[in-house]
């Protein structure tokens, strides 16, 4: 039995006719006699139309009920889909999280997945059903609803591939058709890039592109799944594949590959602690604990015995943040909290860098030569980071992305 896993993200299926169009290419697509998995998104902007209105009740929400709230997106949009597949007569059917057990661990708004079972799939495959399953939601050992994260539908169709062998797993989009050198909807200059490698794809993901999510393409890295980020409804454009970076062909491999932006970051500062051992770690642990991913840290050189810290944050997860260390205030004994949310997260990422020189050097004099200041830096193997002031985004790519020759 041939497996083929396709995720359909928000924007394809944010109205009806996109819904019923993507019905009738899957009918065309079952009578070439593969099996048909479906994850579906919630529809383009319903997800942030639920957070809104958790927002307006609560600051720092009931993690447990903000999650039955904004996993009912993917609910809609699937049992839509398997409506719209009825009606041109093709055998259908939505299996949610409980039915097809799919358990998670216990940290509401950012589970990982745990276990998947496989019964109930492959009891509908063999009926020769389309199955469809709403993306972004699990269950916890509770058997309550938890969620994935944001963009956790990719996680999803990336840990369903996985568990099903699927022969292939695609990532259909409406809004781009692959993965781009840059966001072509900020520099209209971006190329789309034909093959990237997992650890590439990895660091934009987590450096604010939003094609794929990062948990979802760690995932794939770890089970050897190829990834096809490709369009909805335009067959004829070809798409990126993410995948091994051995099997990369030359022609393709640059020095920087992409640059991303993230303007979802914001920076605290904390001022005036003690300069003591495991200090540290009183701060980060409660953060961590709590899921909440942090990025940068930036220690200064302390004097009489006093050190300032300095971090990023997703902004989602701001105020969160500020709740855990005013909670802990006592136990770190600082003085004053500071955020700032009008910051930019600019990288530049490639795999050249493992081999190739002075790349740093050649990110911030570009960046100099733009006017455009440096707060904070940091850098991996394959990436280097910089935090600027958020109104320089749009110049900092375009200097970055003619800098590094990918116009
Ligand atoms: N609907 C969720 C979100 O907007 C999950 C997804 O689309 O993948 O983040
Ligand atoms: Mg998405």
């Amino acid at each position: 039995m041939k497996i083929v896993v396709q995720k359909y993200g928000g924007t394809s299926v944010s109205d009806i006719k996109k819904i019923k169009k993507i019905a009738l290419n899957i009918k065309k697509l079952k009578k070439t006699g593969v099996s048909i998995v479906l994850v579906v998104s919630a529809m383009a902007g319903e997800t942030d139309r639920l957070i809104k209105l958790i927002n307006s009740v609560s600051d720092v929400p009931n993690e447990r009920e903000y999650d039955q709230i904004i996993s009912t997106g993917e609910k809609i949009s699937s049992s839509l889909l398997v409506m719209a597949l009825n009606e041109i007569n093709v055998n259908a059917i939505s299996l949610d999280a409980s039915k097809i057990n799919l358990m998670t661990n216990n940290i509401h708004s950012k589970a990982s997945i745990v276990s998947i079972g496989t019964k109930e799939i492959k009891k509908y495959l063999k009926k020769k059903f389309v199955v469809v399953v709403p993306g972004f939601q699990g269950i916890n050992s509770n058997n309550d609803i938890t969620t994935l994260g944001r963009g956790g539908s990719d996680l999803s169709a990336v840990a369903i591939a996985g568990i099903l062998k699927a022969d292939r797993c695609e990532l259909l989009k409406d809004d781009v058709d692959g993965i781009y050198s840059a966001d072509p909807r900020l520099y209209n200059k971006a190329k789309k890039i034909n093959h990237i490698s997992y650890q590439e794809m990895l660091e934009m993901s987590s450096l604010g592109s939003k094609v794929l999510q990062s948990k979802a393409v760690e995932m794939a890295n770890q089970l050897n799944i190829k990834i096809y980020v490709k369009s909805t409804f335009n067959n004829s454009r070809k798409g990126t594949l993410v995948m091994k970076e051995d099997k990369i062909p030359i022609k393709d491999k640059k020095v920087v590959s992409g640059i991303t932006h993230d303007l979802k970051q914001a920076k605290i500062s904390i001022i005036g602690i003690k300069d003591t051992p495991g200090i540290a770690s009183k701060i980060f642990k409660p953060i961590s604990q709590s899921g909440i991913i942090v990025d940068m840290i930036v220690q200064n050189i302390s004097t009489e015995g006093e050190t300032d810290l300095t971090f990023t944050v997703p902004k989602e997860d701001l105020n969160k943040t500020f709740k855990i260390l005013r909670e802990n205030k006592s136990k770190l004994s600082y003085k004053k909290l500071i955020k700032d949310e009008k910051i930019a997260l600019i990288s530049i990422v490639g795999a050249g860098m493992k081999i190739h020189t002075g790349i740093a050097t050649r990110m911030f004099t570009s960046l100099a030569k733009s006017k455009i200041n440096i707060s904070m830096i940091s850098t991996s193997e394959i990436k280097i980071s910089c935090v600027i002031n958020q109104t320089s985004c749009k110049k900092a790519v375009s200097s970055l992305h003619k800098e590094f020759g990918l116009d």
